[in-house]
């Protein structure tokens, strides 16, 4: 038998929902445990009431026990603005969370696979990042609480898997972007389509020179799970993520061009840390996972704007 029990912490989230739906309909039993801090009952409604989805409310700094076959360790805050609102939290989470997560995968002998980030690289002097860069991150500044917080926790696996022989995954996430991002959430393009759509001044930080590279929902999913189901001996760290790097004045320029929008540009101060480039090298997650990304920008924000189109009209 295929289907197992899936724990994925940070479910309600906009990732986590979206993983949450493809493992229900991949036969998974799945439990998701959220505290609610940036996710939302709302991203799960499409599963609340199934008969092989839970919904549990829970804070991963503290302890769980449950049985379960795998675990994928989301929870954790990944805007800007709302992981710096309550910075000590957010690296409780990241640390706590994941010694939480890791000894529950050791009771219950599960496979644990983290939701690190690109953010790991810090403002990257390697472009583009290769797994084997090791960063170049401030670990006093106003992004460190994340930055740190997950750097932390890829120890935690890699201690985990040496230590204890654990079976880990670390996914290396890049901007990953789609519907049911919040609309406040704070991030740059839910920002700047939501902005667009109301015709509001679009906040470009800095001149807007920096880069991103911007990977659809579903191209990221996919990527986990494949990253899950490779057999034990590819562990990562693995870069997921599209390789198709954007100014962010680009970004505006595409948002304005495909919602018709009459907003106009402004600028703000580039807060500090901020990391002017990045740019993932996919090369292992192509060779390990047979994975690259599908869906470009354009068709990937006309889906997201789609979205945001009809929430924000249902919200009047
Ligand atoms: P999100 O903020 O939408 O989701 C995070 C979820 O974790 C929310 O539902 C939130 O309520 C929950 N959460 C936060 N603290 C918690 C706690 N202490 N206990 C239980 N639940 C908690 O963000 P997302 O974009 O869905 O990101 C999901 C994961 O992927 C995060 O770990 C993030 O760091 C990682 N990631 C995301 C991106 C991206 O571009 N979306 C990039 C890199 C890494
Ligand atoms: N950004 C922007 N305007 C906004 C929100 C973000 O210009 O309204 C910029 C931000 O300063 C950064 C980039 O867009 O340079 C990506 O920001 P985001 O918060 O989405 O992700 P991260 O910086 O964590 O990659």
């Amino acid at each position: 038998m295929n289907e197992k029990k899936i724990l994925v912490s940070g479910g309600a989230g906009f990732l986590g929902s979206h993983l949450c739906e493809r493992l229900i309909e991949q036969g998974h039993d799945v439990l998701c445990v959220d505290n609610y801090y940036t996710g939302s009952k709302a991203n799960l409604l499409p599963l609340l009431g199934h008969p092989r989805f839970e919904l549990l409310r829970h804070d991963v700094t503290f302890p769980l026990y449950v049985e379960v076959d795998e675990i994928y360790n989301l929870a954790c805050p990944a805007s800007p603005i709302h992981y710096q609102y309550d910075p000590v939290q957010t690296t409780k989470t990241s640390v706590h969370g994941a010694i939480n997560m890791l000894g529950l995968a050791k009771r219950v002998k599960a496979r644990i696979l983290q939701a690190s980030t690109s953010e790991v690289y810090g403002d990257p002097e390697m472009h583009p990042q290769k797994e084997s860069y090791w960063g170049n991150v401030n670990p006093i500044g106003i992004r460190s609480c994340y930055d740190e917080g997950k750097r932390c926790a890829e120890t935690l696996f890699f201690d985990y898997y040496r230590q204890h022989r654990l079976r880990i995954k670390v996914a290396r996430i890049f901007n990953t972007y789609g519907p049911r991002m919040h609309p406040n959430d704070g991030r740059v393009v839910s920002n700047f389509i939501v902005q667009a759509l109301r015709n509001e001044p679009i906040t470009l930080n800095g001149d807007g020179s920096q880069t991103r590279s911007f990977c659809y929902v579903d191209d990221l999913i996919e990527a986990l799970l494949r990253l899950m189901a490779t057999d034990d001996s590819f562990i990562g760290p693995v870069n997921t993520g599209n390789p198709t790097e954007f100014t962010i004045r680009e970004l505006a320029e595409k948002v304005i061009e495909l919602t018709g929008s009459r907003s106009t540009l402004v600028f703000a101060p580039l807060p500090s840390d901020d990391p002017m480039q990045r740019r993932p090298d996919i090369s292992l997650a192509r060779e390990k996972l047979g994975w690259e990304p599908t869906i470009q920008l354009e068709e990937g924000l006309k889906r997201t704007i789609a979205y945001f189109d009809e929430l924000l009209a249902s919200k009047g």
